[in-house]
């Protein structure tokens, strides 16, 4: 492969490509938690996540959300608009669960209506803290009406989110998402939008088709990400 390596995260690998505004993310089979801390490779798991990922990115723009999304140029490599990355992990919450219930006194599965936006500082070293709108204004991550935008855009992605995977018999419990400037100074969202950044319970037995599943050890993670590509509609 040509293309220079800019950057390998713990699960994706970013490349530079022919074209100067695009870059090629490819999908490895890395899993991880607690920030590292647990690690492993599952074969096509790189592979479950860029489709799925393509597929909910292809959903998102026909819905009017910008997005880097270009094309799937082959089952794990993924063109994408080259974005100035805003260093935040936004979290849409429609159930308590996870962090949520950990350091709050909410119920696990308690409904959140309207849902809940929370932000955190994404830097590894320091557990990814959350922060407030007052500390991402001071440290000059984004202005007022693009924080506005940015929470505007998560909350319209959970609208769609939730009716596709209402569609296919699961709950969108709660999701993870990164934006970005793209060369025009708009904000698009980056990164992925798969099982390993989600919480999706099955409607009917209440299990998680998600990386609670590694997380928490408590089954075959592949299989549940199979689970919810197949409820999705791909082929696999
Ligand atoms: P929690 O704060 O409960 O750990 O996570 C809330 C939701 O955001 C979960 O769906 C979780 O998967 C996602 N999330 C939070 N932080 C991260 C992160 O650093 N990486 C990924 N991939 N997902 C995250």
């Amino acid at each position: 492969m040509s293309e220079e390596l800019l950057y390998a995260g713990k699960a994706k690998s970013v490349y530079r490509s022919d074209a100067p505004d695009e870059l090629v993310v490819v999908f490895r089979d890395d899993i991880t938690a607690f920030d590292g801390g647990k690690k492993d490779v599952l074969s096509r798991k790189g592979e479950y996540n860029a489709r799925v990922s393509a597929r909910l990115f292809e959903v998102l723009e026909k819905a009017g959300v910008p997005t880097h999304f270009l094309r799937l140029e082959d089952p794990t490599r993924m063109r994408v608009r080259r974005l100035a990355m805003v260093p935040l992990e936004v979290i849409v919450r429609n159930r308590a669960a996870g962090s949520l219930v950990r350091n709050y006194p909410f119920e696990s599965g308690q409904p959140l209506a309207p849902p809940l936006i929370v932000i955190d500082y994404k830097d590894d070293a320091r557990h990814d803290p959350m922060v407030n709108d007052e500390i991402i204004l001071a440290l000059g991550l984004l202005g007022r009406a693009e924080l506005e935008e940015m929470k505007g855009l998560a909350l319209r992605v959970n609208g769609v989110l939730r009716g596709i995977f209402a569609a296919a018999d699961l709950d969108l419990v709660d999701f993870k998402l990164e934006f970005g400037r793209d060369d025009e100074g708009r904000l698009r969202l980056g990164d992925e939008v798969s099982m390993d950044s989600m919480r999706l319970w099955s409607r009917e037995t209440g299990e998680s088709l998600d990386k609670d599943v590694y997380r928490l050890g408590t089954g075959d993670v592949l299989g549940a990400y199979a689970r919810v590509a197949e409820r999705l509609g791909l082929e696999m």
